[in-house]
């Protein structure tokens, strides 16, 4: 792809997951990003069918309202529906696919994920795709390793890693950053636990957020969910 010069430089951070239910491990994970790498804007995307692991306990309409309601007040951050939208599988190289179509070839596209995600990345949909569309930025998460020295993950930061945050943005794709991120040992897992024992998750994730998920009566297996 082609370089572009560093002034033109902008760029676009991408933070798919499930978020079921967003909390402040996938915010400050997402801020982080933005903030050191200057980005223009960081897209929250929730996939509406995750191809890698089991269907979400939320509905899809709750897990995009909450993270719009995480999102309101943060500059640079928006929420976008493009997965949810769609009822096919959440390929990344396809959301990938549809923000080059959008924003050019020469746009910097940074695909943000925890080093967790990236343990499985050799199985993703056309990986190698994923990285000829766009930047990875990979955070390390508590509980999480680097990849064994055999696994194709470790061979692929061999490949691409890079020293420094700015240097992603001197081309559209193809490198790779790991960051020492804020260590926030949340998980959504662990918070619909809590929350299904009526422990209250006040501080791990944003209080407009904790106000949907009680007035909608989420995660409380023995509550009816309301639409
Ligand atoms: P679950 O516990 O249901 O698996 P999760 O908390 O891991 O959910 P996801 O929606 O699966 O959340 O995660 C989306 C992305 O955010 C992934 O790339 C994941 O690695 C990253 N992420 C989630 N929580 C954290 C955290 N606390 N710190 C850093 N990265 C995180």
């Amino acid at each position: 792809m082609t370089a572009i010069s560093e002034s033109s430089a902008q760029g676009i951070g991408l933070l798919g997951g499930t978020f079921d239910p967003i909390h402040h491990g996938h915010l400050r994970l997402g801020w982080e990003a933005k903030s050191r790498l200057g980005l223009a804007q960081v897209l929250l995307m929730p996939c509406h069918v995750p191809p890698h692991r089991d269907t979400p306990q939320s509905h899809a309409g709750h897990r995009l309202a909450m993270a719009k309601l995480a999102c309101r007040d943060v500059p640079g951050f928006t929420v976008d529906d493009w997965e949810i939208l769609r009822d096919t599988p959440s390929f990344t190289v396809d959301t990938l696919q549809h923000l080059r179509s959008l924003h050019g070839a020469v746009m910097p596209l940074v695909f943000i994920m925890g080093m967790d995600a990236f343990n499985t990345f050799s199985h993703w949909n056309q990986w190698q795709e994923i990285l000829q569309l766009s930047h990875l930025w990979i955070a390390h998460r508590p509980g999480s390793k680097v990849p064994d020295k055999d696994a194709v993950e470790a061979n692929i930061i061999e490949q691409h890693a890079v020293e420094t945050p700015a240097e992603l943005l001197q081309s559209p794709a193809g490198k790779l950053f790991i960051y020492e991120t804020t260590v926030l040992d949340i998980s959504a897992t662990k918070l619909r636990q809590d929350i299904a024992q009526g422990h209250d998750p006040r501080f791990l994730l944003p209080d407009t957020v904790w106000s949907y998920i009680q007035q909608h009566s989420l995660y409380r297996s023995h509550l009816e969910q309301t639409l």
